[in-house]
């Protein structure tokens, strides 16, 4: 079968290979640690999930609208006003499979072939797949490093040009755990409404912060006409595999995505929509409980990779995940990484799989137990001393 020409652009999700290779070895009887993948490893609350029974039982098993049961989308419009902090109305809302459909609608929806759009790098391998799959012009901006990787702004900046149709942001960030500080998202804002730029901010992880508050790029002025907020259920209410996300922008761009989304899925299931509502008005006990569970795993895995010869950790403020640099091993980060996996029955990413410029580092997700996490760090010391 011959493929179309744009499907040799397309790029790919590395965790989930991993993922594969890593169970392959599993079923070869190894004991692999699990900190390749992104998604939490607790239950999702279980008044989320009767929720959900109960809406089944009670026959919620037909199509609804493409943009999402009026319920969620209200339940959503105010969990958004009071949590970023600027109105949100329920037209403003598109509910979709997941979070991750929002990125593919809005930049088909914003970006011509031959159009720039500026993204993190290191960053979340979909936004540069997404954008050459549609043959628009992907163009990196790096993350500093030595300022607790925060976008460069002023790098950012600098490459906006009369092509520029998008800037993705994406805070907390993948892989890094990093956030944009509150000038640095206003002097974005600045700019994108000085050159009139739709800004599509990846703000997947808003909850999962350890250190202060979440400030949105959605509540500074004029970007009510150009914001496109990405949030969902996957991380904050621990429903990867339900697929329910959300994107929050200008009503008449909601009407595109919502046609977007006919074309692609007709709607997202009705009783995942239902349990959404339960999760955004029920009780918060759960979240928090993980949240806190979170930040120790944090602490541990940062204080225990800032032990091992040739590891730099900086301590992230949000996500769950963590971007040691490695170059003092003298290893380059894939084969490492391919090591850990095959030697030490450890599982993580190669800095390389966001972008060029994570070269020289790892990503972990500590979305999983201190005792898992105090066992991989032994075994990847372990690994380091033999090879050394
Ligand atoms: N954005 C980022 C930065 C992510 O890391 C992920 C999930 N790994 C998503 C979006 C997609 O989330 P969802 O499972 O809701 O599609």
């Amino acid at each position: 079968m011959k493929l179309s020409e744009r499907l040799a652009r397309l790029g790919t999700e590395t965790a989930f290979e991993v993922l594969v290779r890593a169970r392959a070895l599993e079923a070869q009887g190894r004991s692999v640690i699990h900190l390749e993948i992104g998604e939490p490893d607790f239950d999702t609350p279980s008044h989320i999930t009767d929720a959900a029974v109960e809406a089944l039982k009670g026959g919620a098993t037909h199509y609804g609208p493409s943009a999402g049961i009026p319920d969620l989308r209200l339940a959503i419009a105010e969990d958004s006003t009071a949590r970023r902090g600027v109105k949100v109305t329920p037209e403003m809302v598109v509910v979709t499979p997941g979070g991750k459909p929002i990125m593919f609608y809005v930049i088909l929806a914003l970006v011509d072939p031959g159009d720039e759009v500026l993204y993190p790098n290191p960053g979340f391998p979909i936004y540069e797949s997404m954008i050459r799959f549609i043959g628009g012009v992907p163009v990196p901006v790096r993350l500093l490093e030595e300022k607790g990787y925060a976008l460069d702004v002023d790098q950012l900046i600098s490459k906006i040009t009369a092509k520029t149709k998008l800037i993705i942001l994406n805070y907390p960030h993948n892989p890094t755990g990093g956030i944009i500080p509150e000038a640095g998202l206003r002097a974005i804002a600045d700019a994108a409404v000085q050159h009139r730029i739709p800004v599509l901010a990846d703000e997947i992880y808003s909850q999962i912060l350890y250190e202060g508050k979440h400030v949105s790029i959605s509540t500074m002025p004029g970007m009510e006409a150009l914001a496109i907020v990405l949030d969902g259920f996957s991380k904050t209410y621990a429903m990867t595999g339900w697929r329910l996300g959300y994107g929050i922008m200008p009503a008449p761009l909601a009407q595109v995505i919502a046609k977007l989304q006919t074309n692609a899925v007709s709607c997202t299931a009705t009783f995942t929509q239902m349990a959404g509502v339960k999760a955004l008005r029920g009780d918060h006990s759960g979240v928090h409980a993980m949240v806190a569970e979170f930040k120790r795993r944090r602490d541990a895995i940062v204080d225990g990779l800032r032990e091992i010869p040739g590891f730099k950790c900086p301590r992230p403020q949000g996500a769950f995940y963590v971007f040691p640099n490695i170059t003092g091993t003298g290893f380059p980060a894939k084969p490492l990484a391919d090591r850990l996996l095959d030697e030490a029955g450890v599982a993580c990413l190669s800095g390389t799989a966001f972008g060029e410029w994570g070269e020289g580092h790892l990503r972990f997700s500590y979305a999983n137990s201190l005792d898992n996490i105090q066992e991989a760090l032994k075994r990847i010391k372990a690994c380091l001393a033999k090879s050394s």
